[in-house]
């Protein structure tokens, strides 16, 4: 029976709800303007909110995202004063210069590790929300070479009054955006590039392209946004191959077949020379130290971000009481990253918000200590690390569970709060010490073989 999943669920109407005590705190950390709105919000239900960003400011959140703002009123909107008013809110205590190193225990009980400055620093809380942005881990299909800029890179380095890059007088003459080379399917860049490629003309006159596989047009007025392109005259191309960037004559060089010409005259080859930066969409991931403490959560992440594995449950990971959000979740258009925000802090109110939490012991699993030989099986085994055999120092001893009052055993301890009534650790212990509440272990087994 070994390696199968107990998957039983106990009749219909029985249970036992017992109160669980939660503090109403929570950690959000992070760079993505989406950890401003998730502290915001739960803050403003009433949740001890402390936020944790790198930087000095709360402002320096927000910088980056300040050039799509200018193209659309509703990011504007959105990111405008969010760190002002975050900068004032009474129910958030704000930690700066401060990055997680490391989070261990469970929901209702956790304990993060900061380094605030060149200080290692430990807080408590009930639940955590991180919100971190991307960071540009490649230009798939592109080599990189003079003029070729991430587009995070391109748009955190231009000059609102002038419309120049970073260490340029000028604004460009010739801009092409190139999206889609990737495997991955994300519309934000699709999105940006329509709304920046409109400001971009309309206030510095620059000649924009845009090159894609697809139009993506899921998102809310984007018709309208493809109407006013063509009005200011943006030229939009679509690819089947990703286009060669080369050196050309007085700047890059983009070379490709128009598939629209493709399919209706046969290839049709089209260079866009004399271009002063190309832009490409690039692929988006989170860090290796901070992918790491996600992973150290068993937090799966999928080409770099969390969200590919939990598409229908947006925020939440399959650790209760951490959510996720911003480019960690998935590279989002601000707008959509603001509805993740919003989803993520919900889930976390949901858990940790009330003060306090019901949980129904009879979908719980209970270990017998006299039977425990605590060889840790269990302990890996849980996916909601709900399970504790702390075996050197005081706590080794627990007055476990299920044991005679006045009883102490060295066993392994079920942290029923987070316990989702699984079944695999009972499936899984040598010595049959562990059961679901309920279904003795032999019953569980029994049902196993003549149902599995
Ligand atoms: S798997 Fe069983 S014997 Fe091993 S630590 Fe867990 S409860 Fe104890
Ligand atoms: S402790 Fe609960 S959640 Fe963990 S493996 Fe056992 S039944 Fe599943």
């Amino acid at each position: 029976m070994s390696g199968q999943q107990a998957v039983l669920r106990i009749p219909a109407g029985t249970s036992e709800l017992k109160e669980v005590s939660i503090q109403p705190s929570v950690i959000v950390a992070g760079d993505h303007p989406a950890g401003l709105l998730m502290a915001e919000h739960l803050a403003d239900l009433g949740v001890a909110v402390t936020l944790m960003v790198p930087f000095p400011t709360l402002e320096e959140v927000v910088a980056p995202y300040r050039v799509i703002a200018s193209a659309d009123e509703s990011v504007a909107g959105l990111l405008q004063e969010v760190a002002e008013r975050v900068s004032q809110h009474a129910g958030i205590t704000r930690v700066t210069q401060a990055d997680l190193v490391d989070i261990s225990g469970w929901w209702g009980d956790f304990s993060v590790q900061a380094r605030i400055g060149e200080d290692l620093k430990t807080f408590h809380t009930s639940g955590i929300a991180m919100a971190y942005r991307g960071n540009p881990v490649d230009l798939p299909g592109i080599p990189v070479q003079e003029g070729v800029l991430p587009f995070t890179d391109f748009l955190s380095g231009i000059n609102l009054q002038t419309g120049a890059l970073a260490g340029k007088a000028e604004s460009p003459k010739q801009v092409v955006f190139l999206l889609d080379a990737g495997e991955r399917d994300e519309k934000w860049a699709s999105v940006a590039a329509i709304r920046v490629g409109v400001f971009l003309k309309r206030k510095f006159g620059t000649q924009v392209f845009i090159l894609c596989r697809e139009l993506k047009v899921s998102v809310d007025e984007m018709e309208q946004d493809y109407r006013a392109a063509r009005e200011s005259g943006i030229i939009v191309f679509k690819y089947r191959q990703t286009p060669r960037v080369e050196k050309g004559s007085g700047g890059l060089r983009v070379v490709f077949e128009d598939a629209a010409a493709i399919s209706s005259h046969g290839p049709s080859e089209i260079t866009l020379d004399a271009l002063d930066v190309v832009v490409a969409q690039e692929r988006l991931g989170l860090s290796e130290d901070r992918a790491e403490v996600l992973r150290k959560l068993r937090i799966p992440l999928e080409d770099g971000v969390a969200g590919p594995n939990n598409p229908q449950f947006t925020g939440r990971t399959p650790k209760k009481g951490v959510v996720v959000a911003g480019d960690a979740w998935f590279p989002e258009y601000p707008t959509d990253a603001a509805m993740t925000a919003l989803s993520a802090a919900q889930e976390l109110y949901k858990w940790v918000g009330k003060g306090t939490y019901q949980v129904d012991a009879y979908r719980v699993a209970e270990v017998d200590p006299s039977k425990c030989a605590t060889c840790l099986t269990c302990f890996r085994i849980c996916p909601h690390d709900s399970i504790r055999v702390e075996r050197y120092g005081e706590r080794n001893v627990y007055i476990t569970q299920g044991a005679k009052e006045g009883a102490t055993w060295e066993a392994a301890r079920v942290k029923i709060e987070t316990c989702d009534g699984c079944g695999l650790c009972a499936s899984e212990c040598p010595a049959k010490a562990i059961q679901l509440i309920y279904y003795p272990d032999m019953e569980v087994l029994d049902f196993l073989a003549k149902n599995l």
